[in-house]
């Protein structure tokens, strides 16, 4: 809550724009008027991802929820920000695309001032950028277009009679873009023609604009009704009319990308998650998130801690995990030392993520085999901690083999610096997304993130996974032999045993199945 005297003075409700639906749309003051609220009033056509900028403390209510139960919508949106902004909380009402675009953004900002309520707004990427710049489709063009004009086409038909000019529509010497127009699009349609618009003028229809879902068509004017129809697109979606839309054919790109279309479920710990969402979405892909296990600190710390004590005893210190080297370390501060208690210790780590968590502290390891499995640190570290006291800092589950090779040649303490468990909120819709079929991929990086994630899923669920609707893709050959015990097929297995690895295998999958199954 504002408390200092400058952020007393600070506006008490901004009117922020969220962007048209890519998570990143958006700009840096949404993301700081976010940052310091208390409370969020936002539209339901806004990304949920854009909300994770808000504090986990602040309210966040989607305002199409507040809907059924008042009639009076508006007038209710408007007294609830007004009585949040007299409370002292620090107000954000997010729309989708721009405040000021078709957002009724004038009435709120109207009814704030009535009120003596302080106010700022932030613009957004209104709808029509987002799907010029996603569909390709450049809303002005120095031979095409000297100008754009955004229109109201309203969804409702029970509007009433069009208040449009249809006539002055017609001879506009530029683009046209609708927004709420796919219900009376027929109408619009008939309407700028009988007015002399070209019926064969260039169009497009693009839904979902900016997200991994878009869809577009295009037709020439008179057959746009029936083309939008048969692709059965519905809001939320805008109609652009145009010879600019002849441009896209050339500019398209982000439809183009290689995973466009597709589907993938990540199912590593949310904190580790996104590395993986930002690599698929980069290549087009729609991901969703259903981490199958969870890391916690342990139950019990003693053992850590009694290691932790006597590190200087410790030649070598081994993590098989980047969770391993953040619990451990956050464990040192807490218990009131810090990296200096590492002395002289030599580090190993298994693999190129855990290295990085390493390297993250400033601390450089000693030993990272070449391929990343307990096999080759086993082989790498044997001759090199023979005789030596080694600690090995690990999950509470997991393999053994790396403790039971080292001790063969040396003096080896292992101890649990994190527990990992199955995952216990599952996101049901995402689940029914999986269970219906609706995935392309799922993503497995661990043996035990793959055997959550069959327990989770009743015979329905596994259906899809054993018949190759839902294909699975592992990190490691250990995975996939995991993944097989459960009776499951591996589509494809990463060559480099790390995140990118996951994905590269994932982006030749698709390209192989799509060098068989050319598109018609
Ligand atoms: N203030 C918003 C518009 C709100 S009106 C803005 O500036 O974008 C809602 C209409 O916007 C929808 O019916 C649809 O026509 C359009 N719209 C919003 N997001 C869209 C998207 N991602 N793709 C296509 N159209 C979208």
């Amino acid at each position: 809550m504002a408390s200092d005297s400058v952020s007393s003075q600070a506006p008490q409700v901004a009117l922020v724009g969220a962007g048209p639906g890519h998570p990143e749309f958006i700009t840096l003051r949404a993301v700081e008027c976010l940052r310091r609220a208390d409370l969020v009033l936002y539209d339901r056509l806004v990304p949920r991802r854009i909300l994770e900028h808000a504090a986990l403390t602040a309210k966040c209510i989607c305002i199409d929820s507040l809907h059924e139960r008042h009639a009076q919508r508006i007038p209710h949106i408007h007294q609830t920000m007004i009585d949040a902004a007299k409370q002292g909380l620090r107000v954000v009402r997010l729309k989708g695309g721009d405040p000021f675009v078709f957002g009724r953004g004038g009435e709120e900002a109207a009814a704030l001032r009535a009120a003596g309520i302080s106010y700022e707004i932030v613009p957004g990427v209104t709808a029509a950028l987002g799907a010029a710049a996603c569909a390709a489709i450049p809303l002005t063009h120095r031979h095409y277009a000297s100008g754009v004009a955004f229109i109201a086409g309203h969804e409702q038909p029970d509007k009433g009679d069009s208040a449009l000019d249809f006539a002055a529509l017609a001879r506009f010497p530029g683009t046209l873009v609708f927004y709420m127009g796919v219900v009376r699009l027929p109408f619009l349609v008939q309407s700028l023609i009988e007015h002399g618009k070209p019926p064969d003028t260039p169009c497009a229809a693009v839904r979902w604009a900016a997200t991994p879902q878009q869809q577009t068509v295009e037709a020439p004017l008179r057959e746009l009704p029936q083309v939008v129809a048969q692709a059965e697109m519905k809001a939320p979606a805008l109609i652009i009319v145009g010879a600019v839309v002849g441009l896209r054919r050339e500019l398209e790109w982000f439809e183009r990308r290689p995973l466009f279309g597709k589907h993938v479920l990540v199912t590593r710990p949310r904190h580790q998650a996104g590395d993986m969402v930002r690599q698929l979405e980069e290549l087009g892909a729609r991901t969703s998130l259903l981490p199958a296990v969870e890391v916690r600190p342990p139950m019990d710390w003693s053992a850590v801690d009694r290691a932790i004590a006597e590190l200087s005893r410790y030649q070598w210190l081994v993590f098989t995990s980047a969770n391993g080297v953040s619990f451990f370390l956050r464990r040192l501060r807490e218990v009131g030392r810090d990296l200096r208690a590492l002395g002289s210790l030599r580090l190993a780590a298994i693999g190129p993520a855990t290295a990085d968590a390493l390297r993250e502290y400033h601390l450089e390891p000693d030993l990272v085999p070449d391929e990343y499995r307990s096999e080759n640190l086993a082989a790498a570290l044997r001759d090199r901690v023979r005789g030596q006291r080694v600690l090995l800092a690990r999950a509470d589950r997991g393999r053994e083999l790396l403790h039971e090779e080292l001790a063969a040649v040396a003096e080896v303490e292992q101890v649990a610096v994190y527990s990992q468990c199955d995952a216990v909120d599952w996101d049901a819709a995402v689940l029914e997304e999986l269970k219906a079929g609706h995935v392309d991929y799922v993503t497995l990086t661990s043996s035990n993130i793959a055997r959550a994630l069959v327990r989770s899923l009743e015979a329905s669920g596994l259906a899809v996974l054993r018949d190759g609707r839902v294909r699975l893709v592992t990190i490691s050959p250990v995975t996939s032999a995991a993944v097989r015990e459960l009776g499951l097929p591996v589509a494809a297995e990463a060559r480099e045993y790390t995140v990118a690895g996951v994905v590269t295998a994932l982006l030749e999958d698709v390209q192989e199945k799509e060098k068989r199954l050319p598109k018609g």
